[in-house]
């Protein structure tokens, strides 16, 4: 399509400084690109939870050693590595060295790592900002010890055992035309494995906005597959929404709803004793 001479083009004006790639998709892919052109850098998902996933470890080595920069994206998984974090995985880190966040193990394993150029993180307060900081200028390769490293293998365990579907809540595959809340239902799976069931339930309810009587929830899915193409983790959606509702809608999910919007109807002002 001549992409490469209006590259070179670009590049010969001026416009274009620097060319690289972003990548979502399987390993065999990332190297292909990888070779297909003389890329200035690229950009890849990676995590202490997906260093076999996607480009994975391997990718950023292979990027590495033809000489590309390496930029890291979703370094805390859509935050799942920084607020998800399961309580016997807190107390792992927390026993390891009380004075890391979440966070910060996750940013140093990814600094301690030579290859890996810039990491990207999505911050919404200022203390978040300050932390960050705080992390890259005290962490550089080699920085994580033997000890530290066992406590990230060990709370990747965790993790493996509590969260069984990989979204990230990036919200690509939104809108759904039925309404299905797709990262909302997911969240609430796996909530109800890394939380107990009971508050993966509840967040279930309110994320699918099932108690204000509305039809959200993951078995109104009509498989049109229109979110499937749109999701840069390569979930298989509709298979994953019915795991979902055989989980998250029991047999006495309908009767439950019921009972839950009566009280709520009869708490409401003016409603009769
Ligand atoms: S496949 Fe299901 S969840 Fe996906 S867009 Fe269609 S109805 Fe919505
Ligand atoms: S696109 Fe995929 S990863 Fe993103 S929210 Fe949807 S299901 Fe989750």
């Amino acid at each position: 399509m001549g992409i490469e001479e209006w590259i070179a083009e670009k590049k010969a004006s001026g416009a274009i400084r620097q060319v690289g790639f972003s990548f979502h998709g399987a390993q065999g892919g990332f190297f292909e690109l990888l070779e297909a052109y003389n890329w200035d850098f690229c950009q890849i998902q990676y995590n202490y939870m997906n260093e076999t996933y996607q480009a994975g470890r391997a990718g950023l080595l292979a990027a590495a050693k033809k000489g590309l920069p390496v930029i890291v994206m979703e370094p805390l998984l859509g935050g799942r590595l920084a607020s998800g974090v399961p309580q016997s995985g807190l107390k792992i880190f927390g026993d390891a060295n009380p004075a890391y966040s979440p966070a910060v193990w996750t940013l140093r394993w990814l600094f301690s790592q030579p290859e890996v150029t810039v990491v990207l993180s999505g911050m919404n307060a200022e203390q978040q900002l300050e932390e960050n900081i705080a992390a890259a200028q005290s962490a550089g390769p080699g920085c994580l010890s033997r000890e530290e490293s066992a406590a990230i293998e060990a709370v990747k365990s965790v993790f493996e055992a509590a969260y069984k579907i990989p979204c990230t809540g990036c919200n690509y595959c939104m809108p759904c035309p039925q309404n299905v809340n797709i990262p909302g239902c997911f969240a609430a799976y796996n909530a109800s494995y890394a939380n107990g069931f009971v508050t993966g339930l509840t967040q279930y309810i309110t994320s699918t906005a099932a108690n204000r009587g509305q039809n959200y929830t993951a078995r109104h899915c009509v498989k049109c597959g229109k979110c499937e193409r749109h999701c840069p983790q390569q979930i298989e959606i509709t298979k994953a929404l019915g795991a979902v509702a055989r989980r998250m809608e029991p047999f006495w999910f309908g009767a439950a709803i019921r009972i839950i919007n009566a009280v709520q109807s009869s708490e409401k002002p003016g409603a009769a004793n």
